[in-house]
């Protein structure tokens, strides 16, 4: 345990995160027996109240720009528990920025760990993306429908994380069209977030499987396809990491990407 908090400190320090030092848990794991209490990091201040939507064009992104070594990780889904209680505590005990992409009718897995994230998603260190809640392909349904499945979800990542979904959104599957894009962007998604990279995790792969798509995709602006659906990823943060210290890359969520603000859910 003191091996691996030690690993998470430089993580923390490469990544230049703080705040989830207090959330490890590391520090009583350090502490020898009878020696002082840390002393306790300042609270992050809650976010100010979601602003109503902002509608535009929707624009689709593929990729960041490559400058800065910056990646941005997105983690979709959640059909298993125990998937999104790994990527919750890999969240919290490393620091690392992640953009997750939750389904709500996934709320069961969810919810167990909202009130850990929240704090993280209130300091920036994690996001939050519209997937839509029942993860349906948006070109087969009716204009209402296709609303519904937004807006749904967005009340539904207010309500758990405080946070608005606006102006990200991945389509199911990254299918979309015209009429889908024309109905995202009047409600503000203006941003619809497709990816250039991923794990190839979306049914269950082998980790040697997962590790070389990893090595084939991690490069500056990739925005990078992970799922919470199978464990396989569960055993290969560390070396994950490993890969991303080594190539330089810097994780960041999709607002620090492409310079829109999390608070006011606007670019
Ligand atoms: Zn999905």
């Amino acid at each position: 345990m003191r091996h691996r908090c030690a690993s998470r400190r430089l993580f923390l320090g490469l990544l230049g995160v703080g705040a989830a030092a207090v959330l490890s848990g590391c520090a009583s794991h350090a502490s020898a027996p009878g020696s002082p209490t840390p002393a306790p990091v300042a609270p992050v201040p809650p976010l100010p109240p979601v602003p109503a939507a902002t509608p535009g064009a929707s624009k689709v992104l593929f990729s960041g720009p490559t400058e800065g070594g910056r990646i941005v990780l997105t983690v979709d889904d959640g059909t298993c528990a125990h998937c999104v209680a790994g990527y919750a505590d890999f969240a919290v005990r490393t620091g690392t920025h992640l953009t997750f992409s939750p389904n709500g009718t996934y709320a069961h897995e969810w919810q167990p760990h909202a009130e850990a994230l929240r704090p993280l998603v209130a300091a920036g260190q994690v996001q939050v993306m519209n997937h839509t809640f029942s993860h349906k392909d948006l070109r087969k349904l009716p204009a209402a429908k296709v609303r519904e499945e937004l807006e749904r979800n967005d009340e539904w990542v207010q309500q758990k994380f405080g946070i608005t979904t606006r102006p990200y959104y991945r389509p199911p599957f990254g299918f979309h069209n015209a009429t889908v894009d024309g109905i995202a962007g009047e409600l503000g998604y203006t941003r619809a977030v497709m990816w250039n990279g991923s794990y190839s995790d979306s049914e269950t792969v082998t980790p040697e499987f997962l590790m070389s798509e990893a090595r084939k995709y991690m490069k500056p602006g990739v925005i990078m396809l992970g799922h919470a659906n199978h464990p396989t990823v569960l055993g290969l943060f560390d070396q994950l990491l490993a890969l991303i210290h080594d190539r330089q890359l810097t994780p960041v969520t999709l607002d620090e990407m492409f310079d829109t603000s999390r608070a006011v859910g606007t670019v």
